[in-house]
């Protein structure tokens, strides 16, 4: 048997604004840059591959 395995499995983050504690949902590999809803704040920065995470990460779901 022959198992295929593959490593790009995305994921979303829930994530806490550092600013004003607005919790939202932050796609891994983010393609754009992600700010708070509420504030504006940057909140992930894409890099290419996994998103530059710019915020206190506060569960993690696949
Ligand atoms: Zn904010």
């Amino acid at each position: 048997m022959v198992r295929e395995v593959r490593e790009n499995r995305s994921s979303f983050y829930k994530v806490k604004c550092p600013d004003c504690d607005n919790e939202q949902m932050i796609f891994s590999k983010a393609s754009t840059t992600v700010k708070c809803i509420v504030c504006g704040r940057e909140l992930a920065v894409p890099t290419g591959g996994k998103a530059n995470l710019k915020a206190e990460i506060i569960s993690e779901s696949k």
